[in-house]
């Protein structure tokens, strides 16, 4: 049934995973994970990776993990962790004071800092632990918000202390705020210029920035003080990409840095980021929202795109952090190149509004909204599916659809953009930007449905069938 309803566009979404806890208590978020006798291989967004099964405490199935590339995805499974905050006088008593019962207590943090007013370096030493304490757990329970404030208030106590800077910065990483990142890890480096961690850091945050030079340049500090796998794996990667683009052009709009391959004109390059540009102010004031940070956009001969991204066949174009679009010997820019922009320019604006925390069915179902596509021919079809009990929830939608064939595929895309359609239809696109910033606070999906529409995924769906009904029905 499904050939019609292919949609060529690809979006390298978030993937159901597992979590590996090792001894030592890190935790780390992989996918595919293989126990082959004495190791352990899994696959994070750096690479493959191997750990001997000795070190490996437990393995926890399921959960969700962005399996993007995007540095932002990135940052979220490195397994750098700050340095130890140098011993103070009752380190434990101060941590389990900061955080028990499941919870941060206010009065006991309050109190500490209160100790501070007479200027001893023990109290600063002491209100900067109980702040970073709160901070860790904060983290550890996905509220990055928080933990921010927290590790950015530790941090006033002991404004030199290298852990304090690069939990702030990572913090700022992990939200894909790579400029503020930056700034915190070169404030470490200044203090800290031996550590493997903050170079490793550094170099995620200028990959954010798509500055892969400088990206290469730091991670190759980082493997000169200590070796990494992830750090290699990166390195490799960008390295890739840094051959591939050798020789390709630059140019750069308000909010774009674009680069293409000298084949392509340099015409066609002022065309993309004029009509780039023109997407960029509607999807702006249609979702309410300013990303940050400019966004990359590489424009590819067809043979390029297929050896840098290593895509299925079916996939045209792509987002994983920059915009990838092969442009096939396209001397200007015509309807189905604008579109094919439109769409992949509204996956940049929603992984900077979510921080990269939103599930591929809302990616692809409001990417294809903001092109221009609707339900249509296709409605049909997607009742019929719906009505014989075969349509596929939502729920299972939520991870990444690289492994489905190409027909699944195309039911998936219509099936999102469907449900994107009602939302908008019945209440507007201010509806999207309210679930869209409860993902980006660390909701799940179904939640964020209740919370903006009273809807679980099972309402949802059914509300949709009959909105195609309704709309598109004879
Ligand atoms: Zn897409």
């Amino acid at each position: 049934m499904a050939a019609s309803l292919v949609c060529a566009l690809f979006w390298a979404g978030a993937a159901r995973a597992d979590k590996i806890v090792l001894k030592n208590g890190r935790k780390i978020v992989a996918s595919n994970v293989v126990e082959e006798g004495d190791k352990i291989r899994y696959e994070t967004s750096a690479g493959q990776m191997v750990l001997p099964r000795s070190i490996v405490d437990h393995i926890e199935k399921g959960g969700m993990m962005p399996l993007t590339d995007s540095p932002a995805a990135v940052a979220a499974n490195l397994s750098a962790e700050p340095p130890e905050l140098p011993p103070v006088a009752n380190a434990s008593g101060i941590d389990q004071g900061a955080v028990h019962d499941g919870a941060v207590d206010r009065t006991y943090i309050a109190k500490v800092v209160n100790e501070t007013r007479a200027g001893s370096l023990t109290a600063n030493q002491a209100a900067a632990r109980a702040y970073h304490a709160a901070s860790i757990f904060e983290v550890t329970k996905g509220d990055l918000p928080n933990a921010l404030i927290d590790a950015r208030t530790a941090l006033t106590y002991l404004p030199e202390e290298p852990a304090l800077l690069m939990n702030v910065a990572y913090l700022y990483l992990r939200q894909s705020q790579f400029k503020e990142s930056l700034e915190y890890l070169q404030r470490a480096e200044r203090v800290a210029p031996k550590s493997a961690d903050v170079y490793k850091l550094e170099g995620w945050a200028y990959y954010g920035m798509n500055r892969p030079d400088q990206a290469v340049a730091e991670w190759k500090k980082s493997l000169s003080l200590r070796p990494d796998a992830e750090t290699q794996a990166a390195l490799r990667k960008a390295l890739r990409d840094k051959t591939e683009e050798e020789n390709y052009l630059e140019n750069e709009s308000a909010h774009f840095q674009l680069k293409y391959n000298g084949a392509a004109q340099p015409e066609l390059a002022r065309q993309v980021l004029h009509v780039l540009e023109g997407h960029y102010e509607d999807i702006e004031s249609e979702l309410n929202f300013s990303p940050p940070d400019p966004v990359g956009v590489v424009l590819y001969t067809q043979q390029g795109f297929a050896d840098i991204t290593r895509a299925p066949g079916w996939v045209g174009a792509l987002n994983d952090g920059r915009i990838r679009v092969p442009v096939r010997g396209l001397t200007g820019v015509d309807s189905e190149l604008s579109r094919v922009l439109r769409h992949e320019l509204t996956h940049s604006f929603i992984q900077q509004k979510t921080h990269g925390r939103v599930p591929t069915w809302i990616q692809e179902g409001v990417a294809q909204w903001m092109e221009g596509k609707r339900s249509e021919e296709n409605a049909a079809v997607l009742v019929r599916i719906y009505d014989a009990g075969q349509a596929a929830p939502l729920g299972r939608l939520e991870g990444s659809w690289m492994g489905l064939p190409s027909d699944m595929a195309g039911y998936a895309y219509a099936w999102a953009l469907a449900n994107v359609e009602y939302i908008v239809e019945t209440d507007g696109m201010g509806d999207i930007e309210r679930i869209l910033d409860r993902l980006g606070a660390g909701t799940s999906t179904e939640q964020a449905l209740r919370d903006v529409l009273h809807d679980d995924y099972n309402d949802l769906m059914q509300s949709t069938a009959e909105y195609l009904k309704k709309n598109y029905g004879h």
